[in-house]
């Protein structure tokens, strides 16, 4: 089953990727992450690409496409994969189609996740991470930077980065320029399912899983 979520930062489309990464036994693909990871590794690249997205500015296409392209290809994908922050523009979801193309993988599912950018905001100035699991918490509920995480007990509560209120209102100007023109594409090929992302992630992931249901 291979599954692409789309939708602006902050709508939940990591909380959903995690939900159905347990459910579906199939690995998770996010550009963010794998971005991320190569920050943390410290490599020169890393400390370009830091730059690039404490701005919240996109990293350049051929640089995303050959992380996906490397992922998809490894056995751990073969029965699927869940796509999250990828495709990210017009130029990026032609490419993949190309890729698929290639190696003959098919698209079944694109999931929209639709949250108002005010929501979106707040969402996403009150993100807090864990640095030691995959623990999303809020500052809403309570929570705090250097909190220590009630999932793991054993990681410290984070905000990225590119997290702060200014890089946000960036990086959803820059979605709504360059991100929102792909859900016409994904819509003319029929596989796109409009769904409205609200405050409670488990209502959403089972809307999810009735979708996936009726197409099994
Ligand atoms: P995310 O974790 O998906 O919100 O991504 C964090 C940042 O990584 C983005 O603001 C971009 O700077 C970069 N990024 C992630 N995915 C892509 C992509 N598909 N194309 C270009 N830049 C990306």
């Amino acid at each position: 089953m291979n599954i692409l979520f789309l939708g602006a930062p902050g709508c939940g489309k990591g909380t959903q990727s995690k939900i159905l990464i347990k459910e579906y036994k199939i690995p998770q693909i996010s550009t963010g992450d794998l971005l991320r990871e190569e920050i943390k590794a410290g490599s020169s690249l890393g400390k370009e690409l830091q730059d690039i997205m404490s701005s919240g500015k996109f990293v350049s296409d051929e640089l995303v496409l050959s992380l996906v392209s490397k992922k998809i290809t490894q056995d751990e994908c073969k029965s699927g994969f869940i796509l999250d922050g990828y495709p990210r523009n017009i130029s990026q979801a032609e490419s993949l189609d190309a890729l698929f193309l290639e190696k003959n993988i098919s698209l079944e599912y694109v999931f929209l996740i639709d949250v108002p950018f005010e929501t979106l905001i707040k969402r996403c100035t009150g993100r807090l991470l864990c640095n030691n699991c995959d623990y999303i918490g809020n500052m809403d509920r309570g929570e705090k930077i250097d909190d220590k995480c009630d999932k793991c007990e054993k990681g410290i509560l984070y905000q990225r980065e590119d997290d702060k209120e200014e890089t946000v209102k960036n990086r959803l100007n820059v979605y709504q320029e360059q991100t929102a023109p792909i859900i016409e594409f994904y819509q003319s090929k029929g596989i796109l399912h409009k769904m409205t992302g609200g405050n409670d992630p488990a209502e959403l992931s089972s809307k999810i899983a009735s979708v996936l249901k009726a197409g099994q």
